[in-house]
C-alpha cells in the first residue's frame, strides 16, 4: 500500500483537511510504484515542501496499460451502454461539486494559482466539462449510407481502446477533465500522466472516480518525468492514441515516438503567441480591461494568453496610459489570502525561464514599461510586466514566454496588423477590438488561429471546439469536435441480395 497525504489546510480562503495515496494509481488502488523512488512536490509560494509522491517509470506504464486493456475487454467499452457511462460521468460531477472547496485548495496549492480562480475557473469548468461529455455518452451514432435497395450500410463509432493522456501543469484538473470526459464517453480506458510539478488534484480524483463507480482499470494515473513515462506512453506499442497537452517541442517528441512505435493516433494541444489587436474604435476601458486579463489571467501561463498586444495610432498612448495603470493594480501575494489577483509561477524552472525572457527583453533594446523584477523574497513571484519599443525579431516577440509578460506595439494600418499578427509560427489564438463590426468580424477572419475572440479574450466553453492551426496543434478539444478523437470509424456493408 502506497503511503498516504494528509493535509490540512488553515487559510483565510479555505479550513479543511484532505488526504489521498501518493502511489501509482493502477486498477482501481494506489501502489507503490516499481522504481522505490519518489518526486518532490514544491509548494511555489514559498518552495516548501508538500510532500512526495511515487514516481512512476515505464514498467509501470506497461502495468497499467494491461490493467487498462482487462477493463476494456470485461467491464467498459463494448460491455457497457452509452447510458451507463453517462450515469457514471454525472455522478463523477456530482462528487467534485461535493469536494468543490477542497479541489480548488489543492489546486491552488500545488500550482500557486488563487483560491478564487481555481473554485471559480478550473474546478467549476472542470465540472461543467465533465458534465457536457456525459451528455454526449449516450448520442455516440453512425450513420446508415444510401447505396443500393440490396445493400444496407452503416457506421459504428467504437471506442479506440487504451488511450494515453499526457498533460500540463497550468491548469492541472481542467486538462484532466478535457482528456479523461471525452475519452471515457466514448468508451475508451486511458493512462494519464499529469504533469510531475503538479500531481495533486489528479490523485485526489482517483477516489472519486472509484466512488463514482468506474470499474478498476478504466483510468489509470501515473505521474513520472516526461523522458521516461511520457515517452513510455508515446511509444507504447498496445496504446492506441496519444492525447498531449503542452510545449511545441515535447508535442514534436510525441508524434515522432507515435510515427516510430505503432503510428497511434494523435491529437496535439501545443503553445501560441496570441495576437490581440486593438484599433482606434475600440471602446477604450473594455479594450483596456480584456488586454490585462488576456496577458495576465492564471499568471500568463496559458497557452492561449494575448502576449502580443497590437494597439493602433490614433489610441495607442491613451491605452498605454490605462493599461499601465490596470497592470499596477494587480495584487500579486499569497493565492490564499483574499483580495489576491496573482499568485506564484508554478516552479523555479518556470521563474528562471520567464526571467530570462526578461533579460533577453532588456538586452535586445526593449524597454520595461512596468514590473521586470521578481515580487517579495521568497517562492516564485514575478510581477505582471509590459514592455514596449520593441521589434518583430525580438525573442520575447516572437516566442512563448508563459509568464506575466506582454509586449504593446503601435500600428496605423489595417493590412499591415494583420500580417504582423500572422507572422507566428503558432495558431492558436487571437483576438480583435473595435466597435464597427465588419471590420472586426473581417479581421477575425483573416487571422490564422483555432480561435478568433471579438471584443473578449480567453473565453472557452465546454461545447466549443478549442485548438490550433499551424504549429499550435492538432485536433481540437471539447464540443463534438472532441469525439472525433476518441473513436473509430466501422463502416459494416449487409448484404441483402446481391449474388455472385
Ligand atoms: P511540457 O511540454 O514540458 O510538458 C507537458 C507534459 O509533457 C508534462 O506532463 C511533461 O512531463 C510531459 N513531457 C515532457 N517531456 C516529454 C517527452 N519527451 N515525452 C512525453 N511527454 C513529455 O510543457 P509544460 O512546461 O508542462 O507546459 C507549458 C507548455 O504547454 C507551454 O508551451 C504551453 O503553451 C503549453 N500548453 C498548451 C495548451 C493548449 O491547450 N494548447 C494548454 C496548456 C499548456
Amino acid at each position: 500500500m502506497a503511503p498516504t497525504f494528509t493535509y490540512e489546510f488553515k487559510t483565510a480562503a479555505y479550513t479543511g483537511k484532505t488526504s489521498f495515496g501518493t502511489g501509482v494509481y493502477i486498477d482501481g488502488e494506489f501502489r507503490d510504484g516499481s522504481s522505490g523512488k519518489t518526486i518532490d512536490v514544491i509548494n511555489p509560494t514559498n518552495g516548501a515542501l508538500i510532500t512526495k509522491i511515487a514516481e512512476a517509470t515505464p514498467a509501470d506504464v506497461d502495468t497499467a496499460v494491461k490493467a487498462a486493456q482487462r477493463a476494456l475487454e470485461t467491464s467498459w467499452g463494448l460491455n457497457v451502454s452509452g447510458a451507463q457511462r453517462a450515469e457514471l460521468l454525472g455522478k463523477l460531477a456530482r462528487l467534485m461539486e461535493e469536494n468543490l472547496d477542497e479541489l480548488s485548495a489543492i489546486e491552488s496549492l500545488d500550482n500557486g494559482k488563487t483560491f478564487a480562480w481555481a473554485k471559480g475557473v478550473d474546478v467549476a469548468f472542470s465540472i461543467q466539462t465533465i458534465k457536457y461529455f456525459a451528455g454526449w455518452a449516450d448520442k455516440i451514432t453512425g450513420q446508415t449510407i444510401e447505396t443500393d435497395e440490396k445493400k444496407l450500410i452503416y457506421t459504428r463509432h467504437e471506442p479506440i481502446g487504451v488511450c494515453g493522456q499526457i498533460i500540463p501543469w497550468n491548469f492541472p484538473l481542467l486538462m484532466f477533465a478535457w482528456k479523461i470526459a471525452p475519452a471515457l464517453a466514448t468508451g475508451n480506458v486511458v493512462v494519464i500522466k499529469p504533469s510531475e510539478f503538479t500531481p495533486l488534484t489528479a490523485l485526489r480524483m482517483c477516489p472519486l472516480l472509484a466512488a463514482a463507480g468506474f470499474p478498476p482499470g478504466v483510468v489509470n494515473v501515473l505521474v513520472g518525468y516526461g523522458h521516461t513515462v511520457g515517452a513510455a506512453i508515446s511509444a507504447h506499442m498496445d496504446i492506441q492514441k496519444v492525447a498531449f497537452t503542452g510545449s511545441t517541442l515535447v508535442g514534436r517528441k510525441i508524434m515522432a515516438a507515435a510515427a516510430e512505435s505503432n503510428l497511434k493516433n494523435v491529437t496535439l494541444e501545443l503553445g501560441g503567441k496570441s495576437p490581440n489587436i486593438i484599433f482606434d474604435d475600440a471602446d477604450l476601458e473594455q479594450a483596456v480591461n480584456w488586454a490585462a486579463h488576456g496577458i495576465f489571467w492564471n499568471h500568463g501561463q496559458a497557452c492561449c494568453a494575448g502576449s502580443r498586444i497590437f494597439v493602433q495610432a490614433g489610441i495607442y498612448d491613451k491605452f498605454l496610459a490605462e493599461f499601465t495603470k490596470k497592470t499596477a493594480s494587480i495584487n500579486v501575494g499569497d493565492p490564499f489570502s483574499p483580495g489576491v489577483d496573482q499568485g506564484p509561477q508554478v516552479s523555479q524552472l518556470q521563474y528562471d525561464r520567464i526571467m530570462s525572457y526578461i533579460d533577453s527583453g532588456k538586452a535586445e533594446g526593449a524597454t520595461v514599461h512596468i514590473g521586470g523584477e521578481r515580487h517579495g523574497t521568497e517562492g516564485y513571484f514575478i510581477k505582471p510586466t509590459i514592455f514596449t519599443d520593441v521589434t518583430p525579431e525580438m525573442k520575447i516577440v516572437r516566442e512563448e514566454i508563459f509568464g506575466p509578460v506582454g509586449v504593446v506595439i503601435k500600428f496605423t494600418d489595417e493590412a499591415d496588423v494583420i500580417r504582423q499578427a500572422n507572422d507566428s509560427v503558432y495558431g492558436l489564438a487571437a483576438a480583435v477590438f473595435s466597435q464597427n463590426i465588419n471590420r472586426a468580424l473581417e479581421t477575425a477572419h483573416k487571422l490564422q488561429a483555432g480561435t478568433a475572440w471579438v471584443n473578449c479574450v480567453n473565453q472557452l466553453h465546454a461545447n466549443v471546439p478549442f485548438g490550433g492551426f499551424k504549429q499550435s496543434g492538432i485536433g481540437r478539444e471539447l464540443g463534438e469536435y472532441a469525439l472525433h478523437n476518441y473513436t473509430n470509424v466501422k463502416a459494416v456493408h449487409v448484404n441483402l441480395g446481391h449474388r455472385m
